[in-house]
C-alpha cells in the first residue's frame, strides 16, 4: 500500500510499504478514506524524537471503513464507518476507566507514556494513519463507530480523531466558565477550534495571539475574537495584562514546540527566552492574572532549564497540560456536530491526494498558500 513515511528532518515521502495485517485478536484493519496532518506531525519532522526510525509510517488523524476484524472484536464489524482516535487505549486499565486513556497503561510497552498512532517507538511503536490501510489495536475501545444513519461527509467528522476533542479538553480542563476572559496562543487548527469552544463554554472575551497574518484574519473573521500579532509588541504579555485589567483568567497555549524550528533550534531559543515555544510559555506567564490558569495543549518534548517556575509560583498560577484523552469526549462532540452546535470545517484550506503528502507537509509547515489544515485522501 501507499503510505506517508518519515525519512529524516523535514523529509517525508510517500512510499510503498507492506499492507498491515491482524496481529492480535482485538485488532481491526481500516481502509482509510480521509486522514489529516496535525501540528504534532510537524514536531516529528522537526526532530522532536531523536530515535524516530526512517520508513516509519506517520499520521494519527484518520477515519475510514472497517475492512477486517480479529476474532476478539465485538464492538465493530466489517463495513462499519469508523473514526480512529489518535490515542491507542485498552479500555480496561485504571487510566482508561478514569477518562485518561491518553495515558493507557497497557498499549505502550516501550515507555512511561500513552501510545499514539504514527508517533515512534517512544509512544508505542504503532504505524500511523496517513496510509491506505491502518491496523488499529484494541479496536473495541480505540474506535468510534459512526451511526449508520449519519449522512455527514468525512470532513465534518474527521477531526473528532484528535483536534476537536483536544481543543474541547483544553477549555474543559482549564475550567473555562461563564464570564471568563480567555487568551488563546496560536491560531493553527487547534487554536482556532479552542477559540470556538471558549465561546461555547461561556467566555465573555476571547483574545487570540499569533504572528501569521492570514491565520489571525481567519480567527477574527470566522471566530469573532480579538486578535493580537505578538511581533508588534515589545512585551505582548504585559500588553495583554494591561488591556484585560490585570490578566486573563485562563491562557491556553496551542503552540507548543515552535512549528518552524528544529529541536536543536528550539533549545537555543529556549535558552534565550525569546521567540518560539518558550516564547509562548513566557507570554502565557505574563498574560495570565494572579491565581489564573495556564493550560498547555501545544506539545512540548524536552527539558527547559529556564522555565519560569518562580514567576508562576509567586502569582499562584495553576499550570495544567498533557495529551488529550480524546476517546472520553468523542461521543458528546459527535452529537454536537450532528446538532450543528459548531462547524469544524472552516479550518480546511487544502484537500489533496495522499500522493501529494510531501507538498502538503511543506505548505502546512511553512504556513504557505494560506494553509491552515490539510485533508489527505488515500
Ligand atoms: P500549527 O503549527 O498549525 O499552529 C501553531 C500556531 O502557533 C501557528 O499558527 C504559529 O504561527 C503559532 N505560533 C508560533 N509561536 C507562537 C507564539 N509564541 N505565540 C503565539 N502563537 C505562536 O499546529 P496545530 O495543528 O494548530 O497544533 C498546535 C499544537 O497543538 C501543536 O503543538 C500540536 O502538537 C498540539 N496538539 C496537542 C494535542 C494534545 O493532545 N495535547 C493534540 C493535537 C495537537
Ligand atoms: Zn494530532
Amino acid at each position: 500500500m501507499q503510505a506517508v513515511t518519515y525519512q529524516g528532518i523535514k523529509n517525508v515521502q510517500v512510499k510503498n510499504v507492506p499492507d498491515p495485517s491482524i496481529v492480535k485478536d482485538d485488532d481491526m484493519i481500516v481502509r482509510i478514506t480521509s486522514t489529516a496532518i496535525c501540528g504534532s506531525d510537524l514536531h516529528l519532522i522537526h526532530g522532536m524524537i531523536p530515535n524516530m526510525p526512517h520508513d516509519f509510517v506517520i499520521g494519527h488523524e484518520p477515519m475510514g471503513i472497517v475492512e477486517e476484524v480479529g476474532p476478539g472484536v465485538t464492538k465493530v464489524k466489517k463495513g462499519d464507518r469508523v473514526i480512529v482516535p489518535f490515542t491507542i487505549a485498552c479500555g480496561q486499565c485504571w487510566y482508561c476507566r478514569h477518562g485518561l486513556e491518553s495515558q493507557c497503561d497497557t498499549s505502550n510497552q516501550h515507555g512511561d507514556a500513552g501510545a499514539y498512532f504514527g508517533y515512534s517507538e517512544t509512544f508505542g511503536g504503532y504505524a500511523g494513519g496517513q496510509a491506505e490501510y491502518l491496523r488499529v489495536p484494541f479496536a473495541n475501545f480505540t474506535s468510534f463507530v459512526v451511526p449508520q444513519d449519519c449522512e455527514l461527509e468525512d470532513e465534518k467528522l474527521l477531526f473528532l480523531s484528535d483536534i476537536i476533542p483536544t481543543a474541547f479538553w483544553g477549555v474543559d480542563e482549564a475550567g473555562v466558565k461563564d464570564g471568563d476572559t480567555v487568551v488563546v496562543l496560536g491560531c493553527g487548527p487547534v487554536g482556532l477550534l479552542t477559540q470556538k469552544f471558549a465561546w461555547l463554554k461561556g467566555a465573555k472575551r476571547v483574545i487570540a495571539v499569533d504572528y501569521i497574518g492570514y491565520r489571525l484574519e481567519h480567527a477574527r473573521n470566522v471566530n469573532r475574537v480579538e486578535t493580537i500579532n505578538f511581533t508588534e509588541y515589545e512585551n505582548v504579555g504585559e500588553y495583554i495584562r494591561e488591556i484585560t485589567g490585570g490578566g486573563a483568567d485562563i491562557v491556553i497555549d496551542c503552540v507548543g514546540l515552535d512549528g518552524k524550528k528544529t529541536a536543536l533550534e528550539m533549545v537555543e531559543s529556549a535558552l534565550k527566552l525569546q521567540g518560539g515555544a518558550m516564547g509562548a510559555i513566557v507570554i502565557a506567564t505574563q498574560a495570565v492574572r494572579k491565581g489564573g490558569t495556564i493550560q498547555l495543549v501545544g506539545v512540548y518534548g524536552s527539558r527547559y532549564n529556564q522555565f519560569p517556575l518562580g514567576d508562576l509560583f509567586a502569582r499562584n498560577v495553576t499550570l495544567k497540560m498533557g495529551q488529550a484523552p480524546v476517546i472520553h469526549y468523542l461521543p458528546t462532540l459527535y452529537q454536537w456536530i450532528v446538532e450543528e452546535k459548531f462547524d469544524p470545517t472552516d479550518i480546511i484550506t487544502h484537500r489533496l491526494p495522499l500522493k501529494d503528502a510531501a507538498y502538503a507537509y511543506e505548505i502546512f509547515d511553512e504556513k504557505k498558500d494560506g494553509c491552515i489544515k490539510v485533508v489527505l485522501k488515500p
